[in-house]
C-alpha cells in the first residue's frame, strides 16, 4: 500500500523520482519488472549486471526490484551501502528449492566434484559453493573450473543444457524454476502452430524437450543482444514476459510473441509503482548478510569473475 496516500500514477512516479534524487537511491529493476517499474528505474537488466552496476555507482541506497537473492547478490557486492528491497516477499522458488544442507550432503556423496551455482540461490548457498554462474556463462565455468566433476546447483534444466556440451560429468541439483518448468512442448507446438514464420528463442531454464524444439537458446542478456542486431521479423520468446518490454525497446520493428499467456513469475510482478514509492518513504526492506556468509558468498562470485574472463 502507498503510504502517502497519492492516487495519480503520474504523481506517483514524480514523487518517486523527487525521492530517488533527495536520497541518492539509484533504482535497479530486474527485466521481468513490470514495464512501470522497468520505466521508471535507473537501470535494467539481470541480476549479475545490476549487482555489478549497483557495485561501481556512488549512490548511497539501491532500491532492488527484483527477487529476494537479487538484492543479496547487490548487497554482497556492495556492503558499504544501503540496499533496500521494496517487497521482502518476493522471493525465488528456485532458490528456495536448495539450501546449504543440500551443497554440504552433496558434497559428502561426491568428494572429488566442485560446486558451481547458479546466481539464482540464497546467499548461504552461493557460500558453500566453489564458484557462482549465470545462465549465460554456465558452460564457460563449467569448463574452466579443476575439475572433472561437477555438482550443478540449484537449476537442474541448465544443468541439464550444459551437460549437452560438456565431456564433464554433471550431477544436477533437484531445483527448477516454476515459472519455466510450465512451459511444455505442447505450448511450444501450440505457439508455432499460429506463428509458422516466427523464430523461436528459449531461455535455458525450460524444460529439455522444449530446448530440442527451440531456434535459439539464449540468457534474457543474449536475447537483448539477439533482438538488438538480427534482421528477423517475428519472435517467440520463450521467458518471462516482462522481458518483452525491453525486447521491444531495443528492437520495436520485431514482433514479440509470447511463448504462453502463463508465463509470469508471480514474485516478479509483487513490486509496482506504489510498493516503490512506500519503499522509498519508508526505505525498507533493508537487505543484509551476515558477514561470514557474505565472505564465502563473496568469495565464490569473485572466482566466477575470474573464470568468465
Ligand atoms: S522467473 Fe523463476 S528463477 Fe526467476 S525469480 Fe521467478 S521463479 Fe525465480
Amino acid at each position: 500500500m502507498d503510504v502517502s496516500g497519492i492516487q495519480n500514477p503520474l504523481d506517483v512516479t514524480a514523487a518517486i523520482k523527487k525521492l530517488a534524487r533527495e536520497k541518492k537511491a539509484l533504482i535497479l529493476a530486474h527485466n521481468y519488472q513490470i514495464a512501470e517499474v522497468q520505466d521508471i528505474a535507473d537501470h535494467t537488466g539481470d541480476s549479475l549486471e545490476l549487482a555489478r552496476i549497483a557495485a561501481k555507482n556512488d549512490a548511497d541506497m539501491i532500491v532492488f526490484c527484483g527477487v529476494y537473492f537479487m538484492a543479496e547478490s547487490a548487497s554482497i557486492l556492495s556492503p558499504e551501502k544501503k540496499v533496500i528491497i521494496p517487497d521482502p516477499e518476493a522471493g525465488c522458488p528456485m532458490a528456495d528449492m536448495v539450501g546449504p544442507e543440500d551443497v554440504m550432503e552433496m558434497k559428502a556423496i561426491h568428494p572429488d566434484a566442485q560446486v558451481v551455482t547458479y546466481i539464482n540461490s540464497s546467499a548461504a548457498v552461493k557460500a558453500c559453493s566453489d564458484v557462482i554462474c549465470t545462465s549465460s556463462n554456465a558452460l564457460k565455468i563449467v569448463e574452466r573450473i579443476d575439475a572433472d566433476k561437477i555438482i550443478f546447483l540449484p537449476d537442474k534444466n541448465l544443468g541439464s543444457y550444459v551437460q549437452r556440451f560438456t565431456k564433464k560429468t554433471i550431477i544436477p541439483g533437484k531445483g527448477f524454476c516454476p515459472t519455466h518448468e510450465k512451459f511444455t512442448r505442447e505450448d511450444l507446438i501450440a505457439v508455432k502452430r499460429m506463428h509458422p514464420d516466427a523464430l523461436v528463442m528459449v531461455h535455458p531454464e525450460c524444460r529439455p524437450e522444449v530446448v530440442d524444439m527451440a531456434d535459439k537458446v539464449f540468457s534474457t542478456g543474449q536475447m537483448v543482444e539477439f533482438a538488438a542486431r538480427t534482421g528477423v521479423k517475428k519472435i517467440i520468446v520463450g521467458t518471462e514476459t516482462g522481458l518483452i518490454h525491453k525486447l521491444s525497446s531495443v528492437a520495436p520493428e520485431i514482433e514479440f510473441i509470447p511463448a504462453t499467456g502463463s508465463f509470469i513469475c508471480p514474485n516478479m510482478k509483487k513490486i509496482n509503482l506504489d510498493v516503490l514509492h512506500t519503499s522509498l518513504i519508508e526505505e525498507q526492506t533493508v537487505v543484509t548478510v551476515d558477514p561470514l556468509v557474505r565472505e564465502g558468498a563473496g568469495r565464490a562470485l569473485e572466482r566466477m569473475l575470474e573464470l568468465s574472463y
